[in-house]
């Protein structure tokens, strides 16, 4: 969600700061700020509006200082406005930015207001810097004031603090958004997502739920829930895109849907051998968990949980387990039966996602035999609590609309639906078959980026339009909702999806000239009753825009735009006819002149309920 950068350094901060911000703007935008130390005094800078803004007011007046925090905000609490940008102050003395929600906030404004503070925002984080500065009188010094701070805290925050009077050292503490902290020479850095630091340090150390670390130019020291000192240890980063490149592409979504070739080349690396999905795809001792796996339920949200859906059609189909998906904000708040040998699978291309994170804790709990995560982000909270876990390798995906996340995460589901069935009776020329369809992808997905032109064209006849129907069968159903989604996402134009025998129980009633039906038509057992469901729509007057293979024998007329996809194998097309669906969504996006990368409202790595 919103992005945290901090820096204590020798050297002035605040152009590394904002560089930091600029690359996880994709996280939140609503309004940016940076407040420094220079001289024993607070000076700040807040902006309306994206990190630009922030960006060109420094440039006319620069802000000197060695020690700084910054944030971009996605507002929950109090409108976007330069007054609820953070960094929030207390008193000019204390300066905090916070990722998440304070849910107690309420209460502890009335105390600290009770107390003689006065709130100069609506936001829920101008408690901590209050509350800070309260309990820094009586505990004397920052890291104490921060630890008691937290400790009356209900919510989920990742924040940082300076005090003016304490010049060269910072305060973070994390519960439920993430915090990593980035080793300089000389000088140290915290951020929200390391993609921020990549300019200044390669070195890592992840901060875990309840840490406490303070850090000044020589030294981080880090203390567990408990108040204990603890050792998190520090890695080199791997991270091997810089996010901060669009390269020729003038959207990073659209660049991301071209690297997924190159993304679902790398998710498949050292993962299939002789005809086998390698158990270790999953992680270490995953062959342990997953032998005995009965039942597999998936939990995600957005794009992730239509993954998922596609998933529950090829592991019930193909793997001969039961499987049910259901909503990460729906499952952790309702009571559901526990399976015996069920399997927990979650999706989250940041692993972050407070949500799916929530719910895989309640999983554990009620006693799910295993966890596994399906996730871009190594180090993510996800990760690191999940007994096993599936690398996405998708390299990082900036563009809020996720593209090659979904498919790289197709790509895992298919290699698990392998490694379960493989316990529960699946033939080995079947795992050959679906290995075989797996190694094949990257170069089927080419040619469907091929499509490129044909959609532009097509692009052009959804500019006026208000609404879009989506439908599709079988484990295209999914891929349906997945194409409204991105369109709504990225066009705002309203979009439905329908399993296609749905129709007549409903949407039908929607159809005339003015609702663009999209179909996505594999050529495969549900051909024939697809072709019914098109009919249907024909004879009420709807236009039909119509993805459809080679062989399926669908023809262009007044009523029915035919786009010819390359034609593909059951296992991988879901995964094929995503690409002309996402290219669609994009260039009737531009069309729309939208900000793609940063749809209004919309944000990356939802790290708030
Ligand atoms: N809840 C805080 C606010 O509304 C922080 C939001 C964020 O994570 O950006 O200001």
């Amino acid at each position: 969600m919103c992005g945290i950068v901090g820096a204590v350094a020798q050297r002035d901060v605040a152009e590394i700061l904002v560089e930091g911000l600029r690359r996880l703007e994709y996280r939140g935008y609503d309004s940016a700020g940076v407040a420094v130390i220079n001289q024993g005094e607070l000076s700040r800078t807040r902006r309306l509006g994206k990190v630009q803004e922030l960006s060109s007011a420094l440039d006319a007046a620069p802000l000197a200082g060695g020690t700084g925090i910054a944030h971009t905000r996605w507002a929950t609490h109090g409108e976007p406005s330069e007054r609820n940008a953070h960094p929030h102050l207390s008193e000019g003395d204390i300066a905090v930015v916070h990722n998440g929600i304070i849910e107690n906030h309420n209460k502890l404004r009335e105390m600290l207001k009770g107390l003689g503070y006065v709130f100069s925002s609506d936001t829920d984080t101008e408690v901590i810097c209050h509350l800070v500065h309260h309990e820094l009188k009586a505990a004397g010094n920052l890291l104490a004031a921060v630890q008691a701070t937290v400790k009356q805290l209900e919510g989920a925050y990742g924040t940082v603090v300076i005090d003016r009077r304490d010049s060269e050292r910072m305060v973070v503490a994390r519960s439920g958004s993430p915090l990593v902290i980035g080793f300089g020479l000389g000088e140290n850095f915290v951020a929200s997502d390391q993609l921020a630091l990549l300019p200044v340090t390669r070195s890592f150390a992840f901060l875990e739920e309840g840490d406490v670390a303070e850090v000044t130019r020589r030294e981080v020291n880090i203390f567990d829930v408990t108040g204990s000192p603890v050792k998190r240890e520090i890695k080199e980063s791997e991270v091997t895109h810089d996010a901060g490149d669009k390269g020729e592409y003038r959207h990073y979504m659209l660049k991301e849907i071209y690297e997924q070739p190159t993304a679902i080349t790398h998710t498949l690396e050292g993962r299939i051998a002789g005809g086998k999905v390698l158990d270790s795809a999953f992680g270490e001792n995953a062959a342990e968990f997953l032998k005995n796996i009965k039942h597999v339920q998936i939990i995600a949200c957005g794009t992730s949980y239509h993954a998922g859906m596609a998933a529950r059609y090829w592991l019930e189909d193909w793997a001969g387990v039961s499987c049910n998906v259901e909503i990460a904000s729906e499952f952790r708040y309702r009571k559901s039966h526990l399976f015996p040998n069920s399997l927990l699978v979650t999706i989250s291309q940041s692993g972050e996602t407070a949500d799916t994170l929530a719910a895989m804790r309640l999983a554990k709990e009620m006693g799910y035999k295993a966890t596994l995560t399906i996730c871009n982000s190594a180090g993510s909270s996800l990760v690191r609590e999940s007994d096993m876990a599936y690398m996405m390798k998708a390299g990082a995906e900036i563009g809020v609309a996720s593209t090659k996340a979904f498919t790289v995460q197709l790509v895992g589901l298919l290699m698990l639906t392998t490694a379960i069935g493989r316990y529960n009776g699946m033939s080995s020329e079947m795992e050959a078959a679906i290995t075989q369809s797996l190694l094949s992808i990257p170069a089927k997905v080419e040619q469907a980026l091929g499509l490129n032109e044909a959609i532009i064209e097509l692009a052009e006849d959804f500019a006026d339009k208000q609404h879009a129907l989506f439908l599709g069968r079988g484990d295209q159903y999914p891929i349906a909702m997945e194409g409204a989604l991105k369109l709504k996402e990225i066009s705002y134009i309203h979009a439905e999806a329908y399993a296609s025998g749905e129709l007549k129980h409903g949407p039908l009633a929607l159809i005339d000239a003015d609702m663009p039906v999209i179909v996505v038509a594999p050529n495969n057992e549900l051909l024939e009753k697809l072709k019914s469901n098109v009919e249907e729509v024909r004879a009420r007057g709807g236009l039909m825009y119509v993805f459809a293979d080679v062989d399926a024998e669908f023809e262009s007329d007044d009523t029915m735009k035919v786009i010819q996809v390359p034609h593909c194998d059951e296992f991988m097309a879901p995964l094929i006819y995503t690409i002309p669906l996402q290219l669609l969504s994009y260039h009737v996006a531009l069309i729309k002149g939208t900000d793609v990368d940063q749809p209004r409202n919309l944000a990356k790595s939802v790290t708030v309920e």
